[in-house]
């Protein structure tokens, strides 16, 4: 039997969602996939309710809610991760959508991208924009 808990985890707004795809590769547990034309939570126990997906969704279709779910599951995850990195390198495909600095736009494929929260939002600032957040 699946035991629940209450927890927090993402939500979707269907009709908010486009398909863009670029909540996908923000979520390291791979949780998030695009299906037909939307982006769904494929299993729950994969998505760890932190919400680094938040930021980058330009329609504002996520959400974190905190309702009964199960448990996130770290083990699953790291197959999850595995397997969908055995099936990109067997496929050809990229593993990942480059993320952008918040600040001044650069991608994680120029410099190091580090998670940040800001006025409610998650997002990605890169090491060259950090010590002036830092700093002022
Ligand atoms: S970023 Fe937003 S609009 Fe784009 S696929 Fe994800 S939920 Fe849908």
């Amino acid at each position: 039997m699946t035991t629940t808990t209450t927890r927090q985890i993402v939500h979707i707004e269907d009709e908010l969602c486009t398909g863009c795809g670029l909540c996908v590769s923000p979520c390291a547990e791979g949780a998030i996939q695009i299906i037909d034309g939307k982006a769904r939570v494929i299993r729950e126990e994969l998505c760890d309710g932190a919400g680094f997906c938040l930021g980058v969704c330009p329609t504002g279709a996520l959400t974190i809610e905190t309702r009964e779910t199960v448990a996130f599951d770290h083990e699953a995850v790291e197959e999850h991760v595995a397997e969908k990195l055995r099936d990109a390198i067997e496929s050809g495909k990229p593993t990942y959508i480059a993320q952008t600095c918040y600040v001044c736009g650069s991608s994680e494929d120029d410099r190091p991208l580090l998670p940040v929260r800001t006025k409610g939002t998650s997002t990605w600032v890169c090491t060259r924009c950090l010590p002036q957040l830092i700093h002022g």
